[in-house]
């Protein structure tokens, strides 16, 4: 109830209503009303040749159930439409209970890898040999996070061969507790290099963390009754089917599995930009594994079964965030976006955002096979066409609203109606 029209109100009211159901402070409440975000000084000091900040829209989607606690996700997005579909999709699964999420591990991975290695025998048996010390070398690079109770705690490797060249690649798996770990894993990795040399009379090439973060997956699943779909049952079952189907397709089509999967990321690249996370990092991550089966594929799963008249959804990603570390200190609107998610350690973090991921698709889906995704999207969208029309804040309510009502909802029918209002 306390949310129910959240999207009619004004922005100061909903701040207040966040603010009323302690969801954040009243210091963030007013630093929200105020648009208070990265402090120019700050942004100086985190990247380099710096002219200013730059502002994207950030939103909220409230009671989005996540194994049976409800949050509010905080969004940070250009496109319209990703918020409202995401809200949308919360509302219809939080009635079949919303949805569970379950971290399969929380490790990173990295590399060193190694070339001209004279006698590859030789250097298995000294790096098999020696991998405790290697795992030891490794922590007293980075003592801190030994001492937060991670660290490095498994050592392999594997020949590669490509074209003349034969490559020997040490992994180094490190518990990375609370941080995304990049930076921990690097100084480690180029602190057993020498050893690593020494130990292959190989040549090290490089030493880098690896962003396909296998051993950082999230699997989260819905199970939707598919009477929730639409009034009418047999349009619900005709919905949940051909989602079924639309989720085959992009199993099957490269072509619809990369639109598929670019519908995931408008909610997940929303709410980890949000929390301050590298979302280039994810990205790749999430594409990389998208193709593990050799073939690029949609990412999300969906299953009617007509037995039980439920439509199952499932989307396992790797989902290397962080808590802490990298910019989420720094920036004051990051921190009122984990504030609003209640704070949550990156293992929940993960799995609020892979199970946005799946809501996001879900939404996409049934738009697109039922009414369609432009009546939605561009009635939405048509508040941006006035502005690029040169509406002012007043006139832009009025020539999105009569956009809407036209055939054409397009820059040229926004600049007409503009015309004939002012
Ligand atoms: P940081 O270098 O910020 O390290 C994490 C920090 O968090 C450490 O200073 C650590 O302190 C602190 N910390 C506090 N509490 C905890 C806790 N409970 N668990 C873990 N750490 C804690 O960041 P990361 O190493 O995580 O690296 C991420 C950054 O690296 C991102 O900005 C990313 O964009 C960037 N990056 C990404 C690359 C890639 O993806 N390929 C490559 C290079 C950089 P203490 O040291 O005291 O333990």
């Amino acid at each position: 109830m306390t949310f129910s029209n959240f999207y009619k109100k004004t922005r100061e009211d909903r701040i207040n209503i966040l603010k009323e159901e302690q969801i954040i402070s009243n210091e963030s409440a007013d630093k929200l009303l105020n648009n208070q975000t990265l402090d120019v000084n700050i942004a100086g000091k985190m990247a380099e040749n710096h002219i200013g900040t730059f502002a994207l829209p950030f939103g909220v989607v409230n009671n989005f159930i996540v194994n049976n606690k409800p949050y509010t996700i905080p969004m940070v997005t250009e496109e319209p439409s990703v918020i409202a579909a995401c809200n949308n999709a919360a509302k219809t699964i939080g009635k079949s209970g919303g949805f569970s999420a379950d971290i399969l591990d929380r490790k990173m991975i990295g590399q060193v890898a190694l070339y001209d290695v004279e006698n590859i025998d030789l250097a298995l048996e000294n790096l098999q040999r020696e991998g405790t010390s290697l795992l030891k070398l490794a922590n007293e690079a980075h003592p801190s996070i030994v001492k937060r109770g991670g660290g490095a705690c498994d050592i392999s490797h594997e020949i590669i061969n490509f074209e003349d060249t034969s490559f020997l690649v040490v992994y180094l798996t490190v518990d990375v507790k609370e941080a995304m770990g990049a930076n921990i894993l690097n100084t480690m990795l180029e602190a057993i290099k020498p050893t690593l040399e020494t130990l292959t009379n190989g040549t090290a090439l490089m030493g880098i963390l690896s962003n396909y973060a296998t051993k950082s997956l999230v699997k989260a699943t819905c199970t939707i009754d598919v009477s929730t779909l639409n009034k009418d049952i047999l349009e619900a079952r005709n919905i949940a089917h051909k989602i079924s189907l639309a989720s085959k397709l992009a199993q099957a089509d490269v072509y619809r599995a990369t639109t598929h999967n670019k519908g995931i990321f408008n909610g997940i690249d929303a709410i980890v930009i949000a929390s301050g996370n590298d979302w280039r990092a994810v990205e790749a991550a999430c594409h990389a594994y998208a193709v593990k089966d050799n073939k690029y594929r949609g990412l999300a799963t969906w299953n009617f079964d007509k037995n039980s008249d439920k439509l199952n959804g499932e989307l396992t990603l790797p989902m290397p965030v962080a808590s802490v570390g990298g910019s989420i200190g720094l920036n004051d609107t990051v921190k009122i976006a984990h504030e609003i998610m209640n704070n949550p350690d990156a293992k929940t973090l993960a799995t609020i955002i892979v199970s946005v991921g799946l809501a996001q698709n879900f939404a996409a889906l049934k738009a697109l096979v039922s009414v369609g995704i432009q009546q939605g999207h561009m009635k939405l969208h048509a508040k941006s066409l006035a502005m690029l029309a040169g509406a002012n804040e007043s006139e832009a309510d009025i020539v999105a609203k009569k956009l809407t009502q036209e055939k054409h909802i397009n820059l040229a029918t926004a600049q007409q109606i503009l015309e004939t209002i002012r």
